[in-house]
């Protein structure tokens, strides 16, 4: 191989620049792999050669070409991913970035010998989840499909480990993403190493009936050929090539016999354009009889891939089915190539609709929208919730694949795995690290578990300020964990965190039975057992114990004490219902009418009551057509600043530079104005004690912020003050 052998096959359409860059990305990538052999023998650059070789039929961009032919310097050389963006471009460097990251997740992945494990489905979305250029998982087709081309060199578990993966994994995201050259061959290669006695088997079938069937096709062509000059349709017919893989399929999904799949002959009908298809489709159902229910129109509803074509099925000469497929030259070469489509060269200034659709498609894939395709379809078929970008998948150690809400943390990922790692979990290491328990794992991370000999989990974990547990699942767990605890522990557990509550907050006056009252509780044991169990938890606690400000409850009040007469002097009342505030009412009590429920941002009137304040309305609300227009008034959305309240904090801790820096940190996080802080340092002890106001929104934010100040370095106590 040499660059003139690949220069053959780029596109005629590449600018003297595009030949250039890749012409620089060959020539770097050779002095690059430089001696480096592959197991075959040959010259390393033979691989990232004819990898870029099959993007370059497949008529991609010179970019990707480019990427394709360093694919693996940065894996196997000491080029890094900076010298390549120098080099290349961000764009290139990323791609060649995204595929080193790909070549670690498959050394990684240890997958199920069951094909129909729902982990290996979550090993493909995982691929697909860690790519953000769909170019990335084309040139990752390209090299596997040029390493099962020269698979034989390998030893012989290697090639079963391989062609299994390529069969489980790579074929059906080539199908995915309609790739269907790079699909057919993939499976036909990896079938040929998996069940090698019925590859060949069926290859010398194949071969042995070949004459017989290349003539009964010919005829059948030569029949539709007449009749269609005979209607002026210019037409380019062919037989389908049979793929074994996808023959051997068909036999053990129908339990038919070889012979039952080899008789159904397959022609591919191109003409000119779309009326052609339709009057091409009439005359091969008025040749032969068509077979009811097989007569499929993509052309008027095309797949989700943009594939296009009409599809019927007749009975041929003989008495033996034949398959038609009819279509357009354009929709010819979607069907081949699928989604590498999109990125195919073309003049930049066209602006096309097909071009739009396509990314349309994309999107909808990435979306992981429901998509109909053999060996495709099951693995699209997710539902919504469980689109790939709210999960995050992960490895054990050995390799196996986990899918987890994103968000999740090693705790999450304890639980997963066994109830009892999670309960045992005390520490993790993500890809080799050791990383605090509510760190969020990313897609492709490693994780393993570090657990005592025994054990149980820890209370803060259930604590929802300090983010340790995402899921319902390991919730759940570690609260069945501490119910199955001695009542006595737990109820002394929950005193403990009701006492620390309590002072955090400042409360003094209420007694732990009167906190129980609150919630409902006559016994004030059966209360703190639950404290203690994380079925109620501490930021509950807050919520009933401070009485901060309750829009909802003026309200209540409001309507209880007899509804305001507009015309009369109004009690202050905020115009906010369910916390949306709408201007242009003033004072006058608001109420969002029943019939059109009106919600921003709908378009919205006010309609001034008799006795019940002003009700609002959508605008387009059949009712407000009937009301009396003169008292319409006019309203907006207004943006309803959140009621605030002032509580005084106290923190204590040990003076260091930067601490209150940390702390006004921790404020901006929560949007918090502070007022009045002053910090005393006593000189002896080096304690320092700081007292401060903060702007608060509601109980609940006070408990988290508390908490979060509580978590900075050096703090030793921080409480709410009273007065
Ligand atoms: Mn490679």
């Amino acid at each position: 191989m040499s660059w003139d052998t690949l220069r053959g096959h780029l596109p005629k359409s590449y600018s003297p620049q595009d030949q250039a860059l890749v012409r620089r990305a060959y020539e770097y990538a050779v002095e690059a792999h430089g001696d480096q052999r592959r197991k075959s023998g040959e010259p390393y650059i033979v691989h990232p050669e004819s990898v870029a070789t099959v993007l370059a039929d497949l008529r991609l961009d010179a970019r990707t070409v480019a990427a394709a032919l360093l694919h693996d310097v940065a894996e196997d050389t000491p080029i890094t991913i900076p010298m390549l963006i120098e080099e290349f471009g961000a764009e290139v460097a990323s791609m060649v970035d995204g595929v080193t990251k790909l070549e670690h997740v498959s050394d990684m992945a240890a997958l199920p010998a069951d094909s129909r494990d729902p982990k290996i489905e979550s090993f493909r979305k995982m691929l697909l989840a860690m790519v953000n250029d769909v170019r990335v998982v084309l040139i990752k087709l390209a090299d596997r499909l040029h390493n099962m081309r020269t698979l034989n060199a390998m030893q012989p578990d290697k090639q079963q480990r391989i062609s299994r993966e390529t069969l489980d994994v790579y074929a059906p995201l080539a199908s995915v993403l309609g790739i269907y050259a790079i699909k057919w061959e993939l499976e036909d290669l990896a079938f040929r190493y998996l069940e090698p006695d019925t590859y060949v088997k069926m290859k010398a079938e194949l071969a042995e009936r070949r004459e017989e069937r290349e003539g009964y096709v010919n005829t059948v062509i030569q029949t539709l050929r007449t009749e269609l000059t005979r209607h002026n349709i210019q037409a380019t017919i062919s037989g389908r090539p049979k793929h074994i893989y996808s023959i051997w399929r068909k036999m053990k999904r129908k339990g038919v016999t070889f012979d039952q799949v080899y008789d159904q002959h397959g022609l591919r009908v191109i003409v000119q354009d779309i009326p052609d298809c339709y009057a091409a489709l009439g005359v091969a159902h008025s040749l032969w009889r068509p077979i009811p229910g097989e007569f499929d129109d993509y052309i008027a509803s095309p797949k989700e891939n943009q594939y296009q074509s009409l599809h019927t099925a007749v009975v041929g000469p003989n008495g033996r089915p034949l398959e038609v497929q009819i279509r357009t030259p354009e929709m010819d070469r979607i069907a081949d190539v699928g989604i590498a489509a999109h990125w195919r060269y073309k003049s930049q200034t066209r602006h096309d609709e097909a071009y739009e659709r396509k990314i349309q498609w994309l999107r909808s894939v990435l979306d992981w929208g429901q998509q109909e395709h053999a060996g495709g379809s099951e693995f699209l078929a997710t539902a919504r919730d469980e689109l790939f970008k709210d999960r995050v998948y992960v490895f054990t150690p050995a390799g196996e694949v986990i899918d987890l809400p994103a968000g999740s943390t090693p705790i999450d990922f304890a639980y997963r795995v066994h109830t009892d790692i999670g309960h045992r979990c005390r520490g993790a290491k993500v890809r080799g690290k050791l990383v605090s328990l509510d760190t969020s794992l990313q897609s492709g991370d490693q994780v393993e578990i570090l657990t005592a000999k025994r054990g149980g989990p820890s209370r803060d974990w259930l604590n929802p300020h300090l983010n340790y547990v995402k899921t319902s699942r390991a919730r759940t767990k570690i609260r069945q964990w501490f119910k199955q605890q001695n009542r006595d522990e737990n109820i002394t557990a929950g005193r403990e965190l009701l006492e620390r509550e309590l002072h955090r907050l400042g409360v003094e006056h209420m007694t732990y039975g009167e906190v129980a009252g609150l919630f409902g509780y006559q016994n004030q044991d059966d209360f703190l057992a639950e404290l203690g169990t994380g079925d109620i938890t501490s930021a509950d606690v807050a919520k009933r114990v401070l009485n901060l400000n309750k829009p909802e409850e003026a309200l209540k009040e409001a309507h209880q004490e007899g509804l305001p007469q507009v015309d009369q002097p109004q009690k202050r009342v905020e115009p906010k219902v369910d916390g949306i505030k709408v201007q242009g009412t003033g004072n006058l009590l608001t109420m969002m009418s029943r019939c059109c429920n009106p919600m921003p941002p709908d378009e919205i009137v006010g309609f001034v009551t008799r006795g019940r304040g002003v009700s609002v309305h959508r605008q387009d609300c059949p009712n407000v057509l009937r009301l009396d227009r003169e008292r319409m008034i006019r309203v907006d959305w207004g943006e309803s600043p959140p009621q605030l309240s002032r509580v005084k904090i106290r923190v204590m801790a040990y003076d260091r530079a930067g601490l209150l820096k940390d702390i006004v940190e921790v404020l901006d996080l929560e949007n918090i104005n502070m007022e009045d802080a002053s910090a005393v340092t006593a000189r002896r002890d080096n304690l320092a004690m700081i007292t401060a106001t903060l702007e608060v929104r509601d109980a609940e934010q006070l408990d988290r912020v508390l908490y979060k100040i509580n978590q900075v370095q050096n703090v030793r106590e921080v409480r709410r003050q009273k007065g």
